[in-house]
């Protein structure tokens, strides 16, 4: 989105602080030097998603913004941040058409990724050249990522903006649709029809800084786009988010088959994401399961309720997420806890306990649960199950 006066105008002078301390750990890092200041130590915050079975799963934010369109930072302070805050991938995606800073900083469409390029590839991120193809509404604006050549996108009608986006080989996504819409609520316009046929748009912003739109998570599902989480960060990111309580940007994950620019562009098209969200997951089951599965670790997948009312199962949950399961109908062997918070990097035990009947040797018992914020569709939660063998002893002699 575009900042208003005020933002603008109050972020001036710190916009100018952050320049400096751009400027010097950029020259910093040219000279090899090691970063020696008085300000916080730099630390990084692992966002610990594991891997899926057959994919990498890279931490991503494809939306953000520098002096050289409407942000108030230095592009290095861009690389600095997603370092800090675990991501592997970002993309600048200054705004074409809104340049505010014009007076004070020349406009060089590409230059914020030059400029970031080596401080990413010191820090081990992957940088992605991007920009905000900026219109009014209807098309609105729209990403347009992996490009080459950023100012071929500066054209008068938007069709040939994307049109020369989609020749460079980028993947184009739809940014905060419900901005300026009445009530908020997203429109699919004769003018999105017509990218979509042409099979250039590919993606939609699900979620887009504080917001998210179930509108748009719906035409994903329904049209087959790539579900994006972006930050569309303007400001230093932690003006947005406080870490310290907890808080982080939205976070696309992209499941790839390499961690390189091909393996996300690959993976984009692909439509191999899913959306980190405040306390929520949003994606399709096809990758939120495994997802699921591979955070847990039981302590032990064999539960002994031999000659017992009651035993515990124990589960660590490694993933940055907790996750919140409600019982969705019964195994007809046991009952397990009904409401089961399984804590980010904790162990959680949850009880089980025979169902009336005698049983007897061991048996595999699934536990169904709905996970609440592992969303697959607006105000769907994510059927998930809880698989255990359990130990019910010998059987009893007749009498
Ligand atoms: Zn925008
Ligand atoms: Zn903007």
């Amino acid at each position: 989105m575009m900042r208003g006066m005020i933002a603008t105008r109050f972020h001036r002078k710190a916009g100018f602080g952050s320049r400096l301390l751009a400027v010097g750990m950029l020259s910093a890092w040219i000279l090899g030097l090691p970063w020696s200041g008085q300000g916080q130590q730099r630390i990084r915050t692992e966002l610990t998603f594991p891997n899926l079975p057959d994919y990498l799963t890279l931490k991503c934010d494809f939306h953000m913004h520098t002096v050289f369109s409407d942000g108030n930072v230095w592009p290095t302070v861009r690389a600095d941040e997603a370092w800090r805050d675990g991501l592997d991938v970002l993309a600048i995606t200054d705004h074409i058409e809104y340049v505010p800073h014009r007076d004070d900083i020349a406009v060089k469409h590409g230059r914020a990724y030059e400029l970031a390029k080596p401080m990413a590839e010191g820090l081990d991120l992957i940088l992605i050249q991007g920009a905000e193809i900026t219109r009014g509404e209807p098309p609105g604006h729209l990403n347009a990522i992996f490009l080459r050549d950023v100012p071929a996108l500066q054209t008068e009608k938007v069709e040939d903006a994307v049109q020369a986006a989609v020749s460079q080989g980028a993947f184009v996504f739809w940014n905060h649709p419900g901005w300026k819409q009445p009530q908020q609520k997203s429109v699919w316009y004769d003018q999105q029809d017509h990218f979509y046929r042409n099979g250039w748009l590919q993606g939609i912003e699900v979620v887009n800084g504080d917001d998210y739109d179930p509108i748009a998570h719906q035409w994903c599902l329904d049209k087959q786009l790539t579900m994006m989480g972006d930050s569309d960060v303007h400001d230093p990111i932690w003006m947005n988010y406080d870490a310290s309580r907890g808080q982080h940007r939205p976070v696309t994950l992209v499941f790839a088959r390499e961690r390189t620019v091909e393996g996300v562009r690959e993976a984009l098209f692909g439509r191999r994401t899913a959306v980190y969200w405040q306390d929520r997951l949003i994606g399709e089951a096809a990758y939120l399961r495994p997802l699921f599965e591979a955070s847990l670790e039981y302590k032990s997948r064999r539960v002994n309720l031999a000659g017992r009312t009651r035993a515990v199962l124990q589960i660590h949950n490694r993933a940055p997420i907790d996750f919140v399961l409600e019982a969705d109908g019964r195994a007809s062997e046991a009952t397990a806890t009904a409401s089961v918070t399984l804590a980010a990097g904790k162990t959680s035990m949850i009880e089980v306990r025979p169902a009336a009947g005698n049983r007897s040797g061991v048996r595999e018992v699934r536990f169904p649960y709905r996970a609440r914020n592992l969303w697959i569709a607006p105000n769907e939660g994510l059927p998930v199950e809880l698989a255990v063998s359990i130990d019910f002893g010998v059987p009893k002699k007749a009498p």
